[in-house]
Protein backbone atom coordinates (compact mmCIF):
# COMPACT_ATOMS: atom_id res chain seq x y z
CA UNK A 1 0.00 0.00 0.00
CA UNK A 2 1.51 3.25 -0.58
CA UNK A 3 0.92 5.43 2.18
CA UNK A 4 1.60 8.83 0.65
CA UNK A 5 -0.63 11.16 2.11
CA UNK A 6 -2.36 13.10 -0.66
CA UNK A 7 -2.31 16.92 0.29
CA UNK A 8 -3.90 17.97 -3.37
CA UNK A 9 -6.79 19.57 -5.20
CA UNK A 10 -7.81 16.64 -6.08
CA UNK A 11 -7.07 13.55 -6.23
CA UNK A 12 -7.54 12.95 -2.48
CA UNK A 13 -7.48 10.05 -0.20
CA UNK A 14 -10.94 8.15 -0.43
CA UNK A 15 -12.30 6.84 2.83
CA UNK A 16 -11.81 2.96 3.48
CA UNK A 17 -15.85 2.44 3.22
CA UNK A 18 -16.12 4.82 0.01
CA UNK A 19 -13.45 1.77 -1.67
CA UNK A 20 -14.95 -0.96 -0.47
CA UNK A 21 -18.22 0.18 -1.82
CA UNK A 22 -16.13 -0.18 -4.72
CA UNK A 23 -15.45 -3.77 -4.81
CA UNK A 24 -19.33 -5.06 -5.06
CA UNK A 25 -20.53 -7.17 -7.85
CA UNK A 26 -20.33 -5.38 -11.20
CA UNK A 27 -24.80 -5.51 -12.40
CA UNK A 28 -26.45 -4.87 -15.65
CA UNK A 29 -26.62 -1.03 -16.02
CA UNK A 30 -29.79 -1.49 -18.06
CA UNK A 31 -31.36 -3.80 -15.20
CA UNK A 32 -33.61 -2.66 -12.03
CA UNK A 33 -30.71 -2.86 -9.28
CA UNK A 34 -28.34 -0.49 -11.04
CA UNK A 35 -31.66 1.79 -11.91
CA UNK A 36 -32.26 2.31 -8.27
CA UNK A 37 -28.54 3.30 -7.57
CA UNK A 38 -28.27 5.28 -10.25
CA UNK A 39 -31.59 7.61 -9.26
CA UNK A 40 -30.12 7.46 -5.52
CA UNK A 41 -26.51 8.79 -6.81
CA UNK A 42 -28.43 11.55 -8.94
CA UNK A 43 -30.98 12.89 -6.20
CA UNK A 44 -28.13 12.36 -3.73
CA UNK A 45 -26.11 14.65 -6.44
CA UNK A 46 -28.73 17.25 -6.96
CA UNK A 47 -29.06 17.25 -3.01
CA UNK A 48 -25.14 18.70 -2.98
CA UNK A 49 -25.89 20.85 -6.19
CA UNK A 50 -28.92 22.45 -3.77
CA UNK A 51 -31.17 22.18 -6.86
CA UNK A 52 -34.63 21.08 -7.38
CA UNK A 53 -33.70 20.12 -10.93
CA UNK A 54 -32.31 16.52 -11.81
CA UNK A 55 -28.51 16.15 -11.87
CA UNK A 56 -26.88 13.20 -14.51
CA UNK A 57 -23.09 11.48 -13.60
CA UNK A 58 -21.34 11.41 -16.67
CA UNK A 59 -18.53 8.59 -17.07
CA UNK A 60 -15.56 10.95 -17.17
CA UNK A 61 -13.02 13.75 -15.54
CA UNK A 62 -14.61 17.20 -14.97
CA UNK A 63 -13.61 18.32 -18.45
CA UNK A 64 -16.08 16.14 -19.49
CA UNK A 65 -18.89 18.14 -17.70
CA UNK A 66 -16.96 21.21 -18.57
CA UNK A 67 -17.47 20.66 -22.30
CA UNK A 68 -21.13 18.93 -22.15
CA UNK A 69 -21.58 22.37 -20.34
CA UNK A 70 -20.32 24.49 -23.26
CA UNK A 71 -21.30 22.22 -26.06
CA UNK A 72 -24.95 21.91 -25.19
CA UNK A 73 -25.32 25.13 -24.84
CA UNK A 74 -23.85 27.16 -27.51
CA UNK A 75 -22.51 26.57 -30.92
CA UNK A 76 -20.48 28.38 -33.76
CA UNK A 77 -23.13 31.23 -34.25
CA UNK A 78 -23.08 31.80 -30.41
CA UNK A 79 -20.83 34.29 -28.30
CA UNK A 80 -19.79 33.68 -24.62
CA UNK A 81 -18.23 35.23 -22.06
CA UNK A 82 -15.41 33.73 -20.50
CA UNK A 83 -14.04 34.88 -17.29
CA UNK A 84 -10.41 33.97 -17.29
CA UNK A 85 -8.20 34.00 -14.02
CA UNK A 86 -6.29 30.83 -14.34
CA UNK A 87 -5.99 27.17 -16.00
CA UNK A 88 -9.42 26.50 -15.22
CA UNK A 89 -11.12 29.31 -16.64
CA UNK A 90 -8.90 29.07 -19.42
CA UNK A 91 -10.37 25.50 -20.25
CA UNK A 92 -13.45 27.24 -20.11
CA UNK A 93 -12.56 29.56 -22.98
CA UNK A 94 -10.12 26.61 -24.69
CA UNK A 95 -13.49 24.47 -25.34
CA UNK A 96 -15.48 27.40 -26.11
CA UNK A 97 -13.00 27.64 -28.97
CA UNK A 98 -12.93 24.77 -30.14
CA UNK A 99 -16.54 24.29 -30.52
CA UNK A 100 -16.44 27.54 -32.81
CA UNK A 101 -17.95 29.58 -30.40
CA UNK A 102 -16.89 33.35 -30.48
CA UNK A 103 -15.29 33.45 -26.92
CA UNK A 104 -14.87 36.81 -25.35
CA UNK A 105 -12.63 36.42 -22.45
CA UNK A 106 -12.67 38.41 -19.03
CA UNK A 107 -9.10 38.80 -18.16
CA UNK A 108 -8.35 38.58 -14.21
CA UNK A 109 -5.46 38.70 -12.66
CA UNK A 110 -4.06 35.45 -11.75
CA UNK A 111 -4.49 35.42 -7.80
CA UNK A 112 -7.75 37.96 -7.85
CA UNK A 113 -11.16 37.35 -8.20
CA UNK A 114 -13.53 39.02 -10.52
CA UNK A 115 -15.63 41.50 -9.95
CA UNK A 116 -19.61 41.09 -10.45
CA UNK A 117 -19.47 45.09 -11.75
CA UNK A 118 -16.95 43.82 -14.29
CA UNK A 119 -19.65 40.74 -15.68
CA UNK A 120 -22.45 43.68 -15.42
CA UNK A 121 -20.48 46.06 -17.68
CA UNK A 122 -19.17 43.25 -19.89
CA UNK A 123 -22.87 41.88 -20.35
CA UNK A 124 -24.23 45.65 -21.25
CA UNK A 125 -21.70 46.09 -23.98
CA UNK A 126 -22.68 43.30 -25.44
CA UNK A 127 -26.13 41.72 -26.29
CA UNK A 128 -25.08 39.17 -28.15
CA UNK A 129 -23.74 37.22 -25.06
CA UNK A 130 -25.76 34.05 -24.92
CA UNK A 131 -23.94 32.58 -21.54
CA UNK A 132 -21.15 33.31 -19.43
CA UNK A 133 -19.08 30.62 -17.92
CA UNK A 134 -17.66 31.33 -14.66
CA UNK A 135 -14.74 28.73 -12.59
CA UNK A 136 -16.06 28.78 -9.03
CA UNK A 137 -12.53 27.92 -7.50
CA UNK A 138 -9.43 28.92 -9.56
CA UNK A 139 -7.98 25.53 -8.60
CA UNK A 140 -4.76 27.29 -10.03
CA UNK A 141 -4.39 30.12 -8.35
CA UNK A 142 -6.34 29.41 -4.77
CA UNK A 143 -9.26 31.59 -5.82
CA UNK A 144 -12.90 31.44 -5.15
CA UNK A 145 -15.28 33.87 -6.94
CA UNK A 146 -18.06 35.64 -5.77
CA UNK A 147 -20.56 33.32 -7.53
CA UNK A 148 -23.44 34.37 -5.53
CA UNK A 149 -22.92 37.98 -5.98
CA UNK A 150 -22.05 37.60 -9.95
CA UNK A 151 -25.73 35.44 -9.92
CA UNK A 152 -27.57 38.59 -8.98
CA UNK A 153 -26.15 40.91 -11.72
CA UNK A 154 -27.10 37.76 -13.90
CA UNK A 155 -30.59 37.48 -12.72
CA UNK A 156 -31.39 40.66 -15.11
CA UNK A 157 -30.13 39.54 -18.62
CA UNK A 158 -30.75 36.83 -20.14
CA UNK A 159 -27.20 34.96 -21.11
CA UNK A 160 -27.44 31.67 -19.28
CA UNK A 161 -25.21 31.11 -16.32
CA UNK A 162 -22.91 28.65 -16.80
CA UNK A 163 -20.42 27.46 -13.45
CA UNK A 164 -18.08 25.29 -12.97
CA UNK A 165 -17.85 23.93 -9.35
CA UNK A 166 -15.11 21.15 -9.71
CA UNK A 167 -12.73 21.86 -6.83
CA UNK A 168 -15.38 23.77 -4.24
CA UNK A 169 -19.01 21.59 -4.36
CA UNK A 170 -19.28 19.85 -0.87
CA UNK A 171 -16.08 22.38 0.08
CA UNK A 172 -17.93 26.33 -0.34
CA UNK A 173 -21.04 27.07 -0.14
CA UNK A 174 -22.50 26.52 -3.64
CA UNK A 175 -26.53 27.09 -4.21
CA UNK A 176 -27.64 26.23 -7.68
CA UNK A 177 -30.99 27.44 -7.63
CA UNK A 178 -30.45 30.59 -5.18
CA UNK A 179 -27.45 32.16 -6.98
CA UNK A 180 -29.39 31.25 -10.62
CA UNK A 181 -26.85 29.20 -12.24
CA UNK A 182 -28.71 27.58 -15.46
CA UNK A 183 -25.54 24.86 -15.91
CA UNK A 184 -23.23 24.12 -13.00
CA UNK A 185 -20.58 20.79 -13.11
CA UNK A 186 -18.62 19.10 -11.33
CA UNK A 187 -16.23 16.43 -10.57
CA UNK A 188 -15.59 13.13 -8.19
CA UNK A 189 -12.14 13.41 -6.99
CA UNK A 190 -11.87 16.86 -4.96
CA UNK A 191 -14.23 17.96 -2.35
CA UNK A 192 -16.55 14.71 -2.91
CA UNK A 193 -14.07 12.67 -1.76
CA UNK A 194 -15.24 10.23 -4.19
CA UNK A 195 -11.95 8.18 -6.31
CA UNK A 196 -11.34 10.30 -10.25
CA UNK A 197 -13.32 9.30 -13.30
CA UNK A 198 -16.69 10.69 -12.48
CA UNK A 199 -18.33 14.24 -13.05
CA UNK A 200 -21.46 15.54 -12.73
CA UNK A 201 -24.18 18.00 -14.38
CA UNK A 202 -26.95 20.00 -13.74
CA UNK A 203 -28.74 22.46 -16.17
CA UNK A 204 -32.25 25.00 -15.23
CA UNK A 205 -35.15 24.68 -17.29
CA UNK A 206 -33.61 28.19 -19.33
CA UNK A 207 -30.76 26.11 -20.04
CA UNK A 208 -33.03 23.39 -21.27
CA UNK A 209 -34.71 25.51 -23.50
CA UNK A 210 -31.43 26.49 -25.51
CA UNK A 211 -30.18 22.85 -25.45
CA UNK A 212 -33.56 21.74 -27.21
CA UNK A 213 -33.03 24.45 -29.60
CA UNK A 214 -29.55 24.16 -30.54
CA UNK A 215 -28.25 20.69 -32.16
CA UNK A 216 -25.20 20.00 -29.90
CA UNK A 217 -22.18 19.13 -31.65
CA UNK A 218 -21.12 16.25 -29.10
CA UNK A 219 -22.55 12.72 -29.23
CA UNK A 220 -21.21 11.50 -26.01
CA UNK A 221 -22.29 14.26 -24.09
CA UNK A 222 -25.23 15.23 -25.87
CA UNK A 223 -27.67 16.36 -22.50
CA UNK A 224 -30.78 15.15 -24.35
CA UNK A 225 -29.38 11.33 -24.69
CA UNK A 226 -28.75 11.73 -20.26
CA UNK A 227 -32.47 12.77 -19.72
CA UNK A 228 -33.79 10.53 -22.08
CA UNK A 229 -32.11 7.73 -20.92
CA UNK A 230 -32.35 9.13 -17.22
CA UNK A 231 -36.14 8.95 -17.93
CA UNK A 232 -36.66 5.36 -18.24
CA UNK A 233 -37.74 2.52 -16.44
CA UNK A 234 -35.07 1.79 -14.71
CA UNK A 235 -33.53 4.68 -15.32
CA UNK A 236 -30.03 4.55 -16.60
CA UNK A 237 -27.41 6.08 -18.85
CA UNK A 238 -27.01 6.46 -22.70
CA UNK A 239 -23.87 4.76 -22.93
CA UNK A 240 -22.16 2.09 -20.58
CA UNK A 241 -21.48 3.96 -17.33
CA UNK A 242 -18.56 3.24 -15.02
CA UNK A 243 -20.65 1.29 -12.55
CA UNK A 244 -18.12 0.56 -9.40
CA UNK A 245 -17.16 4.42 -9.65
CA UNK A 246 -20.93 5.04 -9.42
CA UNK A 247 -20.69 2.56 -6.42
CA UNK A 248 -18.21 4.43 -4.55
CA UNK A 249 -19.84 8.10 -5.28
CA UNK A 250 -22.95 7.19 -4.03
CA UNK A 251 -21.36 6.04 -0.83
CA UNK A 252 -19.03 9.30 -0.35
CA UNK A 253 -22.20 10.94 -1.39
CA UNK A 254 -23.99 9.56 1.68
CA UNK A 255 -20.53 10.48 3.99
CA UNK A 256 -21.32 14.11 3.06
CA UNK A 257 -25.45 13.36 4.01
CA UNK A 258 -24.22 12.32 6.97
CA UNK A 259 -21.87 14.93 7.62
CA UNK A 260 -24.24 17.46 7.06
CA UNK A 261 -23.14 19.84 4.08
CA UNK A 262 -23.23 23.14 6.06
CA UNK A 263 -20.69 21.39 8.56
CA UNK A 264 -18.32 20.06 5.61
CA UNK A 265 -18.22 23.42 4.20
CA UNK A 266 -17.36 24.82 7.73
CA UNK A 267 -15.17 22.12 8.01
CA UNK A 268 -13.37 23.17 4.60
CA UNK A 269 -13.29 27.14 5.41
CA UNK A 270 -11.91 25.96 9.17
CA UNK A 271 -8.89 24.10 7.42
CA UNK A 272 -8.51 26.62 4.84
CA UNK A 273 -7.94 29.39 7.67
CA UNK A 274 -5.97 27.19 10.02
CA UNK A 275 -3.69 26.24 6.73
CA UNK A 276 -3.38 30.13 5.73
CA UNK A 277 -2.44 31.21 9.12
CA UNK A 278 0.36 28.50 9.21
CA UNK A 279 1.85 29.11 6.16
CA UNK A 280 2.17 32.77 7.28
CA UNK A 281 3.79 31.67 11.21
CA UNK A 282 6.29 29.60 8.90
CA UNK A 283 7.50 32.84 7.00
CA UNK A 284 6.08 32.19 3.45
CA UNK A 285 3.84 34.50 1.38
CA UNK A 286 0.16 33.90 0.36
CA UNK A 287 -0.36 33.85 -3.69
CA UNK A 288 -3.98 34.70 -3.89
CA UNK A 289 -5.83 37.83 -1.76
CA UNK A 290 -6.85 36.75 1.20
CA UNK A 291 -10.63 38.33 0.75
CA UNK A 292 -10.90 36.06 -1.82
CA UNK A 293 -9.10 32.86 -1.34
CA UNK A 294 -10.15 29.59 -1.74
CA UNK A 295 -11.56 27.25 0.60
CA UNK A 296 -10.25 24.18 -0.35
CA UNK A 297 -6.64 25.23 -1.76
CA UNK A 298 -4.13 27.58 -0.80
CA UNK A 299 -1.10 28.63 -2.97
CA UNK A 300 1.72 29.68 -1.76
CA UNK A 301 4.21 31.24 -2.95
CA UNK A 302 7.70 29.11 -3.08
CA UNK A 303 10.42 31.06 -0.90
CA UNK A 304 13.38 32.47 -1.79
CA UNK A 305 16.01 30.79 -3.45
CA UNK A 306 14.39 27.85 -3.22
CA UNK A 307 13.15 24.96 -5.74
CA UNK A 308 10.11 22.51 -6.05
CA UNK A 309 12.58 19.85 -5.75
CA UNK A 310 13.34 21.17 -2.21
CA UNK A 311 10.20 21.70 -1.23
CA UNK A 312 7.75 19.25 -2.79
CA UNK A 313 10.56 17.05 -3.49
CA UNK A 314 11.40 17.06 0.17
CA UNK A 315 7.78 17.03 1.31
CA UNK A 316 7.17 13.70 -0.65
CA UNK A 317 10.29 11.72 -0.83
CA UNK A 318 11.15 12.37 2.49
CA UNK A 319 7.71 12.66 4.67
CA UNK A 320 5.53 11.19 1.90
CA UNK A 321 3.31 13.81 1.77
CA UNK A 322 1.96 15.14 -1.56
CA UNK A 323 1.55 18.68 -2.64
CA UNK A 324 0.72 20.09 -5.69
CA UNK A 325 2.75 22.23 -7.84
CA UNK A 326 1.82 25.53 -9.78
CA UNK A 327 0.99 25.85 -13.22
CA UNK A 328 2.05 27.05 -16.48
CA UNK A 329 3.74 30.39 -15.29
CA UNK A 330 3.28 29.81 -11.66
CA UNK A 331 5.60 26.64 -12.36
CA UNK A 332 8.26 26.96 -9.26
CA UNK A 333 6.67 29.65 -8.13
CA UNK A 334 3.81 28.15 -6.01
CA UNK A 335 3.01 24.83 -5.04
CA UNK A 336 -0.46 24.16 -3.93
CA UNK A 337 -1.85 22.70 -0.18
CA UNK A 338 -4.80 21.39 -1.06
CA UNK A 339 -7.66 20.66 1.87
CA UNK A 340 -10.53 19.28 0.50
CA UNK A 341 -12.40 16.20 1.41
CA UNK A 342 -11.83 14.42 4.31
CA UNK A 343 -8.98 16.95 5.21
CA UNK A 344 -9.19 17.76 9.01
CA UNK A 345 -6.79 19.21 11.61
CA UNK A 346 -5.07 15.67 11.83
CA UNK A 347 -3.95 15.87 8.07
CA UNK A 348 -2.59 19.20 8.18
CA UNK A 349 -0.55 19.10 11.32
CA UNK A 350 1.15 16.06 9.42
CA UNK A 351 1.56 18.54 6.74
CA UNK A 352 2.53 21.51 8.50
CA UNK A 353 5.08 19.77 10.96
CA UNK A 354 6.42 18.45 7.57
CA UNK A 355 6.55 21.83 5.68
CA UNK A 356 8.48 23.26 8.93
CA UNK A 357 11.11 20.30 9.03
CA UNK A 358 11.44 20.75 5.08
CA UNK A 359 11.79 24.65 5.39
CA UNK A 360 14.01 24.40 8.32
CA UNK A 361 16.24 21.61 6.36
CA UNK A 362 16.67 23.95 3.55
CA UNK A 363 18.15 26.90 5.36
CA UNK A 364 15.39 28.83 6.18
CA UNK A 365 15.45 30.34 9.80
CA UNK A 366 12.64 29.72 11.17
CA UNK A 367 10.92 28.33 13.91
CA UNK A 368 9.60 24.49 12.43
CA UNK A 369 6.60 24.02 15.43
CA UNK A 370 5.82 27.49 14.33
CA UNK A 371 3.13 26.21 11.66
CA UNK A 372 1.66 23.67 13.98
CA UNK A 373 1.33 26.37 16.12
CA UNK A 374 -0.60 28.71 14.12
CA UNK A 375 -2.80 25.74 13.09
CA UNK A 376 -3.67 24.37 16.27
CA UNK A 377 -4.63 28.11 17.49
CA UNK A 378 -7.12 28.79 14.57
CA UNK A 379 -8.50 25.45 14.78
CA UNK A 380 -8.91 26.16 19.18
CA UNK A 381 -10.81 29.28 18.17
CA UNK A 382 -12.94 27.66 15.56
C1 LIG B 1 -9.91 19.57 -11.43
C2 LIG B 1 -10.67 20.65 -12.05
C3 LIG B 1 -11.37 20.48 -13.25
C4 LIG B 1 -11.45 19.20 -14.02
O1 LIG B 1 -10.27 18.55 -14.22
P1 LIG B 1 -10.29 17.00 -14.60
O2 LIG B 1 -8.86 16.64 -14.56
O3 LIG B 1 -10.90 16.87 -15.92
O4 LIG B 1 -11.13 16.31 -13.55
C5 LIG B 1 -12.13 21.52 -13.72
N1 LIG B 1 -12.20 22.68 -13.08
C6 LIG B 1 -11.56 22.88 -11.92
C7 LIG B 1 -11.71 24.20 -11.26
C8 LIG B 1 -10.77 21.88 -11.38
O5 LIG B 1 -10.13 22.09 -10.22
Amino acid sequence: MDNTLLMLPGPVNVAPNVLAAMSKDIVNHRGDEFGVIYNETCERMSKVFKTNNQSYILTSSGTGAMEAAISNIAGPKDKILSVVGGKFGERFAEIAKTHGIDVEELAVEWGTAVSPEAVKVALEADENIKAVSVVHNETSTGVAAPIEEIGKVMKNYDALYIVDTVSSLGGDYVNVDKFGIDVCVTGSQKCLAAPPGLAAITLSDDAWKEVEKNDAKTYYFNMKKYRDSGNKDPAQTPYTPSVSLIYGLKEALNDIEKEGLDNRVARHHLNAKASRSAVKALGLELFAKESCASSTVTAVKMPEGLSDKDVRGTMLNKYQIQLAGGQDHLKGNIFRIGHMGVVNYKELAMTFTALGMTLKECGKDIEPGAGVTALADTFLEG
